[in-house]
């Protein structure tokens, strides 16, 4: 049995300020037997979110990172000082960064693996546009995304990895992916990792689904047998996530 995963992805929103007064209020609603609980934050409210749930085995992650150890590359943030800051976890490849940004499978690949070497763990995100759904390529969409994500990557490297199966689609739109739309995804994602490494491996890496998820509909995604958890946007601001985390336990 895979231990579930719930992760918050806070985004471009709350201050410091605000973090530090939402996760020392959470922290003492959300029950974390069982289930990996995690929030990612803004980078510059990192170190505050550390601080607020020291003392629980609620974790933090960043939302984004360069692949790069150090150097002239203002306003990136490197491995190292998320190691540092106390982050455990890391969102890489999620679709906001590809759209907005521009990041491609090949940077992406490249921050997996810097992530890995410094022992933080990524959650890698995929997922489609309607656009591809409608063309029946999502799968293929999808498998790529992985192949390139784990592209020079180990067996024992990919082990604790993560990924976050996100149609885009679905992302803040309120239009959650059906249970089965997702299990389908995840399952296929599952099938690629074996047969890039093992069956073994398929079997222990963490597959989340995100986009949209809320009290209402968490239950029965997560019932789902690739569905190890869900990565939470909007309603993991809410008080909610705790119920949220809830079904993942
Ligand atoms: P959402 O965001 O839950 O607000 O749809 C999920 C995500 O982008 O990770």
């Amino acid at each position: 049995m895979r231990r579930k995963v719930i992760a918050g992805n806070w985004k471009m929103n709350k201050t410091p300020r605000e973090v530090r007064s939402i996760l020392t209020d959470m922290k003492d609603k959300i029950c974390t037997e069982g289930v990996d609980v995690l929030f990612c934050v803004p980078a510059i409210s990192l170190v505050a979110a550390v601080e607020s749930v020291k003392g629980t085995d609620i974790a933090i992650g960043a939302e984004n990172m360069f692949y790069e150890e150090q150097g002239a590359y203002t306003g990136e943030i490197s491995a190292s000082m998320l190691v540092d800051a106390g982050v455990k976890y890391v969102i890489l490849g999620h679709s906001e960064r590809r759209q907005i940004f521009g990041e491609d499978n090949t940077v992406i690949n490249m921050k997996v693996k810097k992530a890995i070497e410094h022992k933080i763990i990524p959650i890698i995100c995929c997922g489609e546009t309607l656009e591809q759904r409608e063309h029946g390529v999502t799968l293929e969409f999808v498998e790529e995304q992985i192949r390139s994500a784990y592209y020079n990557v180990s067996r024992e490297e990919a082990h604790d990895t993560i990924i976050a199966y996100e149609p885009i689609w679905a992302i803040g739109t309120g239009k959650v992916a059906t249970s089965a739309q997702a299990q389908e995804v995840c399952a296929d994602i599952r099938g690629c990792i074996e047969r890039i490494y093992d069956r073994e491996t398929a079997d222990a890496i963490r597959i989340l689904y995100g986009g949209s998820v809320n009290a209402s509909n968490a239950e029965e995604l997560f019932a789902m047998p690739d569905i190890d958890g869900g990565l939470v946007g909007g309603a993991s601001l809410k008080p909610e996530f705790a119920d949220i985390v809830e079904f993942g336990r």
